[in-house]
């Protein structure tokens, strides 16, 4: 080894960050399944539980292996510190409870994913914080929206399923310019893809379900940003308890030495998928952040390294035609998932989103015959295929 130690760039820390190796000299890291942590003695414990030192006390606090998870995640984003959750919505969740009390106001994207639009809008108020909805890309509409009791700004870009993107740079100075806390759900794009916290974004949410995962296995989620927020959502979470599982953290870990590898393909794919599409006589629009026609596609080459691996077209013919296609598929699968191996087709206005209004729908973009492909990695011509028969059949 070399007298100067070489800083080891992002992607091989996703491959090489690991806890300590044990006397067992393991390659592969460890899982650490365990609930708590022994202390030899009782000066030891008093020490650990008032933090005077960095030992672990109870899963729920902190364990070695979701560690491991967390730092790759913090080397990918750049970030200072984070905390890994059961899922992507105690994510969610922890990062917008722990921060906001009664009387703040918080101004969210209207277009975000379904459950965090449950959060704003039904359990908010119930503790007393204020929600403003405002669509992704009326900018005035954003500023005009801040009030003096405004706390934060909530957004997700790309947004599930609808596509829409929203100019990340711009978003940093607004929240810079009003002292809010810019919260950024980043699941669709990955680390990989786009870092909102270089655009002056103080936290980074994932579901870690989807593509970090990448396989269909397990649910996480983590949060990763500023220290100082991270110290407040790690305190509400060790107490409140949705804390990531030691051995979902280990899949995780895992999955991040190859989730540069399979963005690539994913991404790749995507646009193949997109671009067969484009023409096609049975789809009135097809979506995707790099095609030229994606209305926002400025902002997709701006913050975006790559496309991603969701593609969304409207089917003519409106929902019939939806569930029709759904119904022609043979190798796509029928799930709520994303972020897969295996593509996945989905119809949101007659499943996710079918308990909205037709106004309510359609004020959050999900038209009628709407239909969101998650890209996976089988081969492309196999996913066209696919996808261009059961169209024909609508
Ligand atoms: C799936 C998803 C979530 C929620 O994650 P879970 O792991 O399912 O709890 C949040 N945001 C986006 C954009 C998602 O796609």
């Amino acid at each position: 080894m070399s007298e100067q130690q070489h800083e080891l760039h992002p992607l091989s820390k996703a491959v090489r960050v690991r806890g300590d190796q044990t006397w067992q000299m393991e390659h592969s890291s460890p899982m650490y399944l365990t609930s708590s942590f022994t202390f030899d003695s009782a000066e030891e414990m008093r020490g650990a539980f008032a933090e005077e030192n960095e030992e672990n006390i109870y899963s729920r606090f902190s364990n070695p292996t979701v560690d491991e998870f967390v730092a790759k995640m913090c080397a990918l984003e750049n970030a200072e510190a984070g905390f890994a959750t059961a899922s992507g919505m105690a994510a969610v969740f922890g990062s917008i409870f722990a921060l906001l009390k009664q009387g703040d106001h918080l101004l969210c994207c209207s277009s975000v994913f379904g459950s965090t639009f449950t959060i704003v809008t039904k359990f908010l108020p119930k503790y007393g914080i204020e929600c403003t909805l405002v669509a992704a890309n009326d900018k005035e509409a954003w500023e005009k929206a801040i009030k003096p009791n405004t706390k934060m700004i909530y957004l997700e870009t790309p947004t599930n399923p609808q596509l829409e993107l929203i100019d990340l740079e711009w978003a940093g100075q607004l929240a810079k310019k009003h002292n809010l806390i810019l919260n950024v759900d980043n699941c669709f794009a990955t680390p990989l893809l786009q870092q909102p916290l270089q655009y002056g974004a103080h936290l980074s949410v994932h579901s870690a379900t989807k593509w970090i995962d990448g396989q269909g296995r397990v649910l996480g989620g983590v949060v990763v940003g500023d220290k100082a927020l991270i110290r407040e959502i790690y305190l509400f979470c060790r107490n409140t308890g949705p804390s990531l599982s030691p051995f979902n953290a280990w899949i995780l870990s895992k999955s991040l030495e190859t989730l540069d590898v399979r963005m690539q393909r994913h991404c790749e794919n995507a646009m193949k998928v997109a671009q067969a599409l484009e023409n096609h006589p049975k789809v009135s629009w097809v979506k995707y952040p790099f095609l030229k026609s994606h209305p926002q596609y400025d902002i997709a080459i701006k913050q975006m390294k790559s496309g991603g691996g969701i593609v969304c077209f409207e089917v003519k013919g409106g929902v019939e035609s939806g569930r029709k296609f759904l119904n022609s598929l043979q190798m796509l699968s029928m799930t709520a998932n994303l972020g897969d191996t295996r593509s996945i087709a989905s119809h949101p206005s007659s499943t996710t989103h079918s308990k909205l209004s037709e106004e309510e729908r359609l004020s959050v973009g999900i038209t009628p015959g709407l239909v969101r492909i998650s890209v996976g990695l089988e081969f492309v011509d196999d996913i066209i295929y696919d996808i261009t028969q059961a169209l024909d059949k609508c």
